[in-house]
């Protein structure tokens, strides 16, 4: 179609007939600037078309909806409150009674003399027997309004009231204020008259056949005025799919530029690796450790840069892995980093990595903050050199000014912020690219992984290392406060030691505790005589670094802290947690808190607070992603903290996480406008997001680059959606 046949589709929605300056302000809030956007502005919702009867056809106890205008109000004060009765009158002449007992004031003001409305009800009858509405629903209808009945009653509004041949549904549109559904409803009645013929398929018919796609102008029909509740999935299923398709697609295309356009450098494994590992540590490696150092070793071996995500629930033992894939690279000639986002998760890896590796002349640097300007400048040499082999640190210390001599290998750990667009430029020294493991104990559900994070080879750890100690989880309410203290009192006599989490540093928003007043109240009360030691994030490293010296040292035994503690750390004598406000956290957030404890010889217990002073979230808290807003949230917080006393399945709470609360920021998607779907919902549609998927693997797979004439369409969308955001390049 040439251009200039299609130009109607993007003529300012001003230009429609109808719309006011006032109109296209309301539109433009919505979103709606062209003829076009109103096409695939789609419903929110069905219902059955409204049909409107006449007064004096209308029904006794029956739901219904009529016209009338209002031709006589009065308000008559009772001591129990005002009284209202409306008269309206149709155009047929008939009139019909309403009244409102108790009518608050401020709808007095809309009872205009001749103003019109809807008026939807079920009439009952007076004491004379005359049909009377009580407290019906109105919907005022403005000068411009079509009227459902006009003239001597014939109707006149097809966007209201249908013609009788009309089966379709009444579709219900995301508004505005100023605007109603009717006014949309009649621009959209003008849009898809003709407009929807002169939208470009981007699927050939071939392929919409073989797919179960509808035409683009049938579905768009359809989608706004479908007959049923089946056409309008089968429509919508045609906007989803073309919308995961061209994620996919995007995806597809990527990987296969990657694997022509990225050197790594080939890193071979030997199995003697496996042999000098198990020789380290004290423990069989479980079956899933062995597997995935495998896929991991394997991606190394070729030319083209690992980009692999590696989950493991807490405590599934992800750090030897690291280990496996860092050996393999420092054996073939490599440097390796590995990268936490922590300072007190980079130190404990420097400690693991330089005991497990302390027998061999591999030399472990640690980059971390805090060090001395001479230390860090020997280190940074070494780096450059090529003596130390192994760098560890956290990401903003590495990222920032280090040259390597031949990296081969970067290992972040404890990362979900992370995705597509999101690898650190090192300056590796080789020319190529590093090969990237990711791990995270934040289990993603796999529909996210097909789409935000689409571009990763997943490996999973889904076996827990034998002989790790069931945790119990309680919801310790007010009344179980004293006895739960009890325990957790006797439990540290016992020679354990425990964890108080709470969810703020400071005062700052009233009733919340900090870990502080937390600390005096516990040492005071409950754990008077135990040693107690505090953390928190404003601490620096040093003092953090300290603190958790000597709780591994039992120097302290209860440490209060804040969600600090959330990620990676393993001191495996402490067995008892306890969460304040933990309704303040995310499933999966607990899930990480709880997972520090239960990790030695003795089984954990933790016990959950629903917070009693205060049930909002403070705004913009960075610690805490979970804010509910609602205030209906204490129910909801219990619900949940139950369904997290239920289950120490990680995958299942993120699940549920993530249906409760929507992707969110959790995984940190927004920062990568890939997330942002116009009507599929990658948790509702995930079949059609698989079939979307594998349809894009074939595609690509048989027309790389869609250079085929019949797929330029597909190619031109998928470019001008996601060739920014995915760094596509020109493709084909
Ligand atoms: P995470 O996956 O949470 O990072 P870690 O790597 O910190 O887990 O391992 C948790 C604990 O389990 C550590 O103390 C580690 O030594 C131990 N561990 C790891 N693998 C095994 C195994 N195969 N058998 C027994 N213990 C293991
Ligand atoms: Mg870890």
């Amino acid at each position: 179609m040439n251009d200039e046949s299609r130009a109607p589709l993007f003529a300012p929605v001003r230009s429609l007939p109808g719309v006011t300056a006032e109109r296209e302000r309301q539109l433009e809030r919505l979103g709606l600037v062209r003829a076009s956007d109103l096409l695939f502005f789609f419903p929110r919702a069905y219902r059955p078309r409204p049909r409107f009867t006449r007064i004096a056809d209308l029904e006794f106890d029956v739901e219904q909806t009529t016209y009338g205008r209002l031709i006589d109000f009065r308000t008559s004060n009772f001591r129990r409150g005002a009284a209202a009765t409306a008269v309206f009158e149709d155009d047929a002449g008939d009139r019909l009674r309403t009244v409102w007992f108790n009518m608050p004031s401020w709808m007095f003001r809309q009872f205009q003399p001749d103003r019109r409305a809807l008026i939807t009800a079920k009439p009952g009858k007076d004491k004379r027997g005359r049909l009377q509405v009580s407290h019906p629903a109105l919907v005022w209808l403005d000068d411009d309004d079509d009227l459902p009945f006009e003239g001597d009653g014939a109707v006149s509004t097809p966007a209201l009231e249908a013609p009788p041949e009309d089966d379709t549904l009444f579709p219900i549109y995301p508004l505005t204020e100023g605007l109603r559904q009717h006014q949309i409803h009649r621009l959209m009645k003008e849009v898809l008259e003709t407009l929807p013929d002169l939208v470009d398929d981007v699927f050939p018919a071939e392929y919409r056949a073989a797919h179960n796609l509808l035409p683009i102008a049938e579905a768009l029909r359809k989608i706004h005025l479908p007959k049923n509740e089946d056409e309008a999935a089968l429509a919508r299923r045609r906007f989803i799919y073309q919308e995961f398709l061209l994620l996919q697609l995007a995806l597809a295309i990527r990987r296969q530029q990657h694997e022509i356009n990225l050197k790594a450098p080939i890193i071979r494994p030997s199995e003697d690796i496996l042999l000098r590992l198990r020789r380290l540590v004290p423990y069989e490696l479980t079956g899933a450790q062995v597997r995935v150092i495998r896929e991991i070793a394997d991606d190394m071996a070729r030319p083209v840069p690992m980009n692999r995500l590696l989950q493991g629930d807490v405590g599934s033992g992800k750090t030897i892995v690291a280990a496996a894939a860092i050996l393999q690279a420092v054996a073939a000639g490599y440097q390796a980093v590995i990268m936490a986002p922590t300072e007190i998760l980079a130190r404990q890896h420097y400690r693991f990595l330089t005991r497990l590796l302390e027998h061999s002349p591999i030399e472990i640097v640690p980059l971390l903050g805090g060090q001395k300007a001479k230390t860090r400048q020997e280190i940074l040499e070494k780096i450059e050199c090529g003596a130390a082999s192994v760098v560890v640190g956290t990401q903003a210390i590495i990222c920032a000014d280090v040259h390597f001599r031949k990296l081969g290998l970067v290992v972040i750990d404890e990362q979900h912020k992370f995705g597509v667009r999101q690898r650190a430029r090192l300056k590796t020294g080789t020319g190529a690219d590093p090969h990237y493991l990711v791990m995270t104990a934040t289990p993603i559900p796999r529909s996210m992984t097909m789409t935000v994070f689409g571009d990763l080879d997943i490996s999973i750890l889904d076996q827990l290392p034998p002989g790790r100690q069931p945790i119990r989880t309680r919801v310790v309410t007010k009344e179980k406060k004293d006895e739960w203290w009890t325990d957790f009192r006797r439990e540290i006599e016992k020679g354990r030691q425990g964890y108080v989490v709470v969810p703020r540093v400071d005062e700052t928003d009233e009733g919340l505790k900090d870990v502080e007043s937390v600390c005096n109240e516990l040492s005071a009360g409950p754990l008077k005589g135990l040693r107690l030691g505090i953390i928190h994030g404003r601490m620096t490293p040093e003092e953090k670094d300290a603190v958790m010296a000597d709780f591994r040292s039992r120097e302290i035994e209860v440490l209060i802290a804040t969600s600090v503690i959330e990620v990676g750390i393993d001191v495996p004598n402490a067995t008892i947690m306890s969460i304040e406000n933990a309704n303040m956290f995310g499933l999966a957030q607990l899930h990480q808190l709880r997972g520090r404890i239960g990790r030695g010889k003795h089984p954990g217990c933790c016990g959950v607070f629903l917070g009693d002073e205060t049930e909002e979230a403070p705004p913009g808290q960075e610690t805490l992603p979970f804010s509910p807003s609602a205030a209906k949230t204490r129910v909801a917080s219990e619900e949940r903290l139950k369904i997290f006393a239920g289950s120490t399945d990680g995958f299942f709470l993120a699940e549920k996480d993530f249906e409760m609360r929507g992707p969110g920021d959790l995984f940190g998607t927004e920062q990568h406008g890939i997330s942002r779907f116009h009507i599929a919902d990658i948790l509702r549609d995930r079949k059609i997001l698989a079939e979307a998927r594998a349809d894009a693997a074939l595609l690509v797979r048989s027309d790389p680059g869609l250079a085929d004439d019949r797929h330029r369409r597909l190619r031109e969308q998928v470019l001008r959606r996601y060739g920014r955001a995915l760094n596509l390049g020109d493709v084909g």
